[in-house]
């Protein structure tokens, strides 16, 4: 089962449908729906349960890019990353009553000696791994064990169209080369493989560019991130965050993209994207659904505390990896106690507490706003989403 099939694995009531379902009933039932009901009940995911599981399994990293969410990246494994015996815990718990998709992210998640060890546990408990990484470790040698290790898809980030854009911001000479040679070893090995892209003002230039490399090379999908001023990414905001007005255009153009259905495109974090393929759908007289604009259809902008959450390196959770609200700990609950009772996660759950603009906004339960950026921009995550240049109805 593709890791995007997993995602559909709910019915119309919101309900999920075990592990043993039936996927390709579920998925062509969304499919065939032309209504976009189903889809849409999938996608209020009214019983908030946990799609996506992002694990910094170490601060660790090869690299020092200019937009990291971490400002203590260390070239070294971390002293308190977990140990092998904490993750396994932390898997065992997550396994229990969960069956999220676990991406493991790092720093870079190559670096830790029991990343295999850690991955072909996760899915002997039947969970479904992801490998988000720079790519730059990743020999034909480091290829065939993440394939053994049961890894359905690895994420590589590719911030330009050439080595000059993205090693200038991944901050090592060699790098692009390197991701590159990565992704094809892992393509060689039969893997799927996703570029996984960060938008600023030094590549939202180079946007066409990007989706002719991701098709040139043959990924699986494209996932174009626009940059959170958390981290690394507080120092770099002035000079790259993208004007809001800019933004939208970038916006505008990955739909176009996606509407040409070469590749699976997605726009994350970049919660104004599902207004804009709204905005967009309307005027061209669609009706929006799963045939017409695929997994966007099934999704909605921000999901942090929703439908995803991230896990520290020392076994903090948070509602996403760049919204810096500590809502527990793993080595201390459960994840699911975590889930299921964090005051933080709560409220984000209830969209009736969005303030400013986000809070009248038409387009709120399909996009909510970036929390993070809120966060970065009031100190509160559920304020106005500050990148955002629409005006609701209720404003006028
Ligand atoms: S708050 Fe939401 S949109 Fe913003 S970075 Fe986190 S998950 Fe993405
Ligand atoms: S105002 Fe807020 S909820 Fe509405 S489209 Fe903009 S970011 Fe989304």
């Amino acid at each position: 089962m593709l890791i995007e099939e997993k995602e559909l694995k709910e019915t119309e009531s919101g309900h999920p449908t075990g592990r043993d379902a039936n996927m390709k009933e579920v998925f062509s039932q969304i499919k065939t729906d032309a209504t976009g009901k189903v889809s849409g009940n999938y996608m209020r995911n009214k019983k908030n349960q946990l799609r996506l599981i992002f694990w910094e399994t170490t601060a660790g990293c090869n690299l020092e890019c200019v937009h990291c969410r971490r400002l203590d990246v260390s070239k070294e494994l971390a002293e308190d990353d977990m140990t092998t015996e904490e993750s396994l815990k932390f898997i065992d718990e997550l396994s229990a009553n969960m069956n999220p998709i676990l991406i493991l992210s790092g720093g870079e998640p190559l670096y830790r000696p029991d990343i295999f060890e850690i991955a072909a546990y996760a899915v002997k408990k039947g969970l479904k791994v992801a490998l988000a990484t720079n790519g730059t470790l990743v020999d034909e040698g480091k290829a065939e064990e993440i394939k053994k290790a049961g890894i359905e898809r690895v994420s590589i980030s590719i911030d330009g169209v050439d080595a000059a854009t993205h090693d200038s911001f991944r901050m090592i000479k060699g790098s692009f080369d390197s991701a590159i040679r990565g992704f094809n070893n892992l393509k060689k090995v039969g893997m799927s493989v996703q570029i996984n892209c960060t938008i600023a003002k030094h590549n939202a230039d180079q946007f066409d560019g990007i989706y002719d490399l991701a098709l040139k090379l043959g990924a699986d999908a494209l996932h174009v991130f626009m940059l959170v001023p958390v981290g690394c990414g507080v120092q770099i905001a002035e000079d790259q965050m993208l004007e809001p007005k800019r933004y939208e255009e970038v916006l505008n153009q990955l739909y176009d993209k996606s509407q040409e259905s070469k590749i699976h495109i997605k726009a994350t974090c970049a919660p104004h994207y599902f207004r804009i393929m709204r905005e967009r759908a309307k005027e061209e007289g669609i009706t929006i659904s799963p045939k017409t604009h695929g997994m966007a259809a099934m999704t909605k902008g921000c999901l942090a505390g929703t439908a995803v959450c991230f896990v520290s390196h020392k076994g903090e959770v948070f509602p996403c990896g760049y919204l810096p609200v500590n809502s527990g700990n793993v080595k201390e609950s459960s994840i699911e106690d975590i889930w299921n009772s964090s005051a933080i996660f709560s409220n984000l759950r209830d969209d009736s507490l969005l303030e400013g603009k986000c809070g009248v906004c038409e387009y709120k339960k399909v996009c909510e706003g970036c929390r993070a950026r809120a966060f970065y921009d009031t100190g509160n995550y559920m304020s106005a989403e500050p990148y955002c240049v629409y005006q609701p109805k209720g404003m006028e």
